[in-house]
C-alpha cells in the first residue's frame, strides 16, 4: 500500500492541499508506486513564506541555547526512527539499506545535534577597534533540496538556519520527499513554535520559484543541479537576496606514480559508485599515469565486479539501482555517448543487469582512454560510470583535474601524505581528500566555479545563515 500524504506543514499545522494534483514517488528497486504527495500551488507557497515571516521576530529573539534544545530533540527523534527512515530512503533513492541507515539518517541526525551545540557555544559578538560586531540571523530562508541524499541536504540547511535564528520554508525534492514529511512530523511533535519551520511539496518551477521570489524571503539556500541553481539565482537577484548554492560536480581523483595502486583504485571505484554514482562529489574521473593504465584497468574492473547491483532492501550489495526511470535513461544515454565519442568501454554498458530488469538498475560501467574533451569527461552523469583518463606528467594531471566548469571535490593518491597535500593545494575545488581521507561531517562542503556559492556543514555552514552588523562606539 503506497504512502499517501495530502497536506502541507504551514504555520504549525498540517493544512490540506487545495489542489487535487498529486505527484508520484516510485520505489527505485521495483519501479512500483511507493508514495503520493500533494503538488503545492503558488498560494500555498506564499502562505508558508508569510507564516515564516510572522514567526521570525520571536524565534530570532530566543536564546541560542533554547534553539539548541529544540534541535537536540529533533536529532533524538530522528535517531529513534532511524530504521523506518532508512527504509523509506532506500525505497525512494535506491541506496542499499545497510548504507542508508548510517549515511542517509546518521548524517542528518548529526547535523541537528552539531548545530544545537554550535548555537549554544557560538561567539555572537566581538569587539573590533571602536566597533561591536554582531552576528544576526538573515531572516526567512527558502530551502530547496534534491533527492540524492535527501534528508542530509535538508538537515544541512534546516538545522543550521534554525540554530542561527532564521525561520524556514522547505521545498523538498518531489522525487524523494517522504523523509521530509517525517521530519515535519517530528518537528510538530516536539512543539517547535508555529511558523518557524514550514514544508510545501511540489514542483520546482511552481513552489520553488514562488518561495524564492516572495518579497518576504531573505535568503535562498539551494542544492541541486547547476541548471536550476542558475534559475534560482536569477530570480533571487531581482531583490538582491542572499543565495547559497550547492550544485553539480565532476570530481577528479589523481593517482600519482608512487601511490599504492591497489588501494587507490579500489577506493576510487567505490567513491565513484557510492549511491549508484548519484553523489555530487563522486570521484568520477580517475587520472592515472599512462604507464600504469593497463594495471589500473585490471584493478578497476575487478573492483567493479565486486559491486554487482542488487535490490536495495533485500540485497547484500553495496550498490543499488538509480533513483528513477528518467535518471536511468539519462545515464544510459551518456554511456552510448561515451562509446560513440571513442572512449573504450572496459566493463558495464547499457544492458540492464541480469534479473534486475524491473527497477532502475545500471551495470557499474568503466570507460578507459577517456580524453578530457569528451562529453563523459566534462558533464555530470550522476550514475555508476567511471572515466579513466591517462596523463603523462604531474602538471598535466593537475591541468586535467582543473579542466572543468565544476569545482566541488577531488582526490589525490601519492606515496606520502606530504606529496598528496602539495598536489591537493593546486586543485581548484572546495574539498580534496588525500590518500583516501574520510568524509568529515563538520568540514565545510561546497564548490568553486559552477559548483556553487557558499558552504554547508560545521561552523562555515552555520555562518551562511548570519548577517554581520557593526556598531560603532564613540
Ligand atoms: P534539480 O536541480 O532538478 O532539483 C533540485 C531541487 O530544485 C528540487 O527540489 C527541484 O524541485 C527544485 N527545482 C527545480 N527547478 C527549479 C526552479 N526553476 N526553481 C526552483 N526550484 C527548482 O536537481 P536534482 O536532480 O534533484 O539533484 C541532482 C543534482 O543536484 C545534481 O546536479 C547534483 O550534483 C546536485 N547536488 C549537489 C550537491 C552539492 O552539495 N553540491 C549535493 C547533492 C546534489
Amino acid at each position: 500500500m503506497a504512502i499517501q500524504r495530502d497536506s502541507f506543514y504551514i504555520n504549525g499545522e498540517w493544512v490540506k492541499a487545495t489542489s487535487s494534483e498529486t505527484l508520484e514517488v516510485t520505489s527505485s528497486g521495483t519501479g512500483e508506486l511507493f508514495a503520493t504527495i500533494p503538488a503545492g500551488t503558488v498560494d500555498e507557497a506564499n502562505s508558508a513564506v508569510e507564516a515564516a515571516a510572522a514567526a521570525f521576530s520571536s524565534w530570532s529573539n530566543t536564546s541560542p541555547k533554547e534553539r539548541g534544545e529544540f534541535l537536540t530533540r529533533i536529532s533524538e527523534k530522528l535517531a529513534e526512527r532511524s530504521d523506518e527512515i532508512a527504509l523509506i530512503i532506500a525505497n525512494e533513492v535506491g541506496m542499499p539499506l545497510m548504507l542508508s541507515k548510517g549515511i542517509q539518517v546518521g548524517l542528518p541526525t548529526i547535523a541537528f545535534s552539531d548545530n544545537a551545540q554550535r548555537a549554544a557555544e557560538y561567539v555572537w559578538e566581538e569587539r573590533v577597534g571602536n566597533s561591536t560586531i554582531l552576528r544576526e540571523p538573515v531572516g526567512v530562508v527558502a530551502a530547496i533540496t534534491p533527492w540524492n541524499y535527501p534528508l542530509h541536504q535538508i538537515a544541512n540547511k534546516v538545522a543550521a538556519a534554525l540554530a542561527a535564528g532564521c525561520t524556514v520554508v522547505l521545498k523538498p525534492s518531489e522525487v524523494a520527499p517522504i523523509n521530509a514529511f517525517i521530519l515535519a512530523d517530528i518537528i510538530h511533535e516536539i512543539g517547535l513554535p508555529r511558523g518557524v519551520f514550514n514544508l510545501v511539496s511540489g514542483l520546482g518551477p511552481v513552489v520553488g520559484e514562488a518561495i524564492v521570489a516572495h518579497p518576504m524571503t531573505n535568503m535562498v539556500s539551494f542544492t541541486g543541479s547547476t541548471r536550476a541553481g542558475k534559475r534560482v539565482m536569477q530570480i533571487a537577484a531581482e531583490m538582491v537576496k542572499k543565495v547559497s548554492l550547492e550544485l553539480g560536480g565532476k570530481s577528479a581523483n589523481i593517482i600519482l606514480e608512487d601511490a599504492d595502486l591497489s588501494k587507490a583504485v579500489g577506493d576510487g571505484v567505490f567513491k565513484c559508485y557510492l549511491n549508484s554514482g548519484q553523489t555530487c562529489s563522486a570521484l568520477t574521473r580517475m587520472l592515472v599515469p599512462r604507464a600504469k593504465l593497463a594495471e589500473v584497468e585490471d584493478l578497476a574492473v575487478a573492483a567493479a565486479a565486486g559491486l554487482a547491483p542488487a535490490d536495495p532492501i533485500s540485497g547484500a550489495s553495496l550498490l543499488g539501482p538509480l533513483v528513477s526511470a528518467a535518471q536511468q535513461k539519462r545515464v544510459r544515454d551518456y554511456i552510448s555517448k561515451g562509446v560513440s565519442e571513442g572512449a573504450r568501454l572496459i566493463c558495464g554498458g547499457v544492458t540492464p543487469p541480469e534479473g534486475l530488469e524491473e527497477g532502475y538498475y545500471v551495470e557499474p560501467t568503466i570507460f578507459s582512454d577517456v580524453r578530457t574533451d569528451m562529453t563523459i569527461a566534462q558533464e555530470e552523469i550522476f550514475g555508476p560510470v567511471l572515466s579513466i583518463i591517462p596523463y603523462d606528467s604531474e602538471e598535466e594531471a593537475i591541468e586535467i583535474a582543473n579542466d572543468s566548469i565544476y569545482g566541488l571535490a577531488g582526490g589525490v593518491w601519492a606515496g606520502s601524505d606530504e606529496k598528496a597535500f602539495e598536489v591537493a593545494r593546486k586543485i581548484r575545488t572546495g574539498q580534496v581528500e588525500i590518500n583516501g581521507g574520510s568524509w568529515n561531517v563538520i568540514a565545510p562542503f561546497g564548490g568553486y566555479k559552477q559548483s556553487g556559492i557558499g558552504r554547508e556543514l560545521g561552523k562555515y555552514g552555520f555562518e551562511e545563515f548570519l548577517e554581520v552588523k557593526s556598531i560603532q562606539h564613540t
